[in-house]
């Protein structure tokens, strides 16, 4: 998702760049466990450029994101046209609040939080942006099940998107997530084979309440659903990994066929 033009950089900075090149460094910082490399990578910044002014943000220190400026700090092609979501299940609903129309940005990979949670004619004129793009679409932000209708589905299917994502995290996700599944194979007509290299949802394994029993059980009901299933293991706020789930995401993600 890192931008490519000659001006993105990722770790310290780079020997020999002109100093007339750029007026200032943004340093944008994903995970908070990240914050003290960035902090660092700007120290050097300021260390090696005086006169520039250099300053460090991003989701990891709580910014809501109050605009989308395409291929800042996302690459060319990805947009993002609304912020927030109603739900509180994971920081971006904490961390930006409720849903924000953001104005659309041309792009065919679409990372909003919670598309489907914006208002119908705001996701109209998302589909519309997306049929006048160089390239089919990657609903990767990910597309909340209990929203997906046979409506939507249909407009996404004539999108004929590369890929799209749902998730299942939760157990109480289960219902809607066999359902879209029933809507997508319905509505697509896709043989069982597309819709896996097509359709794939998201699940974490091993956040606090989980258990290895659980997270196997949903991966596998993904796979029986007929989704390509992307697993992740849960990171703790010093973004490790619990030992015991490691392996976790490997071994899930080769099941039904990565
Ligand atoms: S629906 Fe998705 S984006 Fe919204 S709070 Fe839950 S996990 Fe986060």
């Amino acid at each position: 998702m890192t931008p490519t033009d000659k001006l993105a950089f990722v770790g310290y900075p780079p020997l020999g760049l002109d100093e007339n090149s750029f007026d200032g460094v943004l340093v944008s910082c994903t995970f908070t466990w990240d914050k003290g490399i960035c902090e660092d990578i700007a120290r050097q910044w300021r260390f090696h450029y005086p006169d520039k002014s250099v300053s460090v943000g991003g989701p990891a220190y709580g910014d809501a994101g109050e605009n989308f400026t395409p291929c800042l700090f996302l690459r060319r092609g990805v947009t993002i046209t609304s912020r927030g979501c109603p739900n509180r299940c994971c920081m971006a609903g904490q961390r930006e609040g409720n849903i924000r129309l953001l104005p659309i940005m041309d792009g065919y990979e679409v990372q909003d939080n919670n598309l489907l949670a914006c208002p119908p004619e705001h996701i109209a004129r998302v589909f519309a942006m997306l049929r006048n793009q160089p390239f089919r679409p990657r609903l990767t932000g990910g597309l909340e099940a209990s929203r997906i209708t046979r409506e939507i589905a249909r407009e996404i299917i004539s999108l004929d998107p590369e890929c799209l994502y749902t998730a299942y995290d939760r157990p109480g996700q289960r219902e809607s997530v066999e359902r879209a599944a029933a809507i997508f194979k319905e509505v697509s007509g896709w043989s069982k084979s597309k819709i896996k290299t097509r359709i794939s949802c998201y699940t974490v394994g091993g956040y606090p309440g989980d258990t290895r029993e659980a997270a196997d059980r949903r991966a596998h009901e993904i796979v029986t659903f007929g989704f390509r299933v992307w697993a992740q293991a849960w990171r703790g706020e010093d973004g490790k990994v619990d030992p015991e789930w490691r392996d976790w995401s490997g071994k899930i993600c080769t099941m039904g066929g990565k």
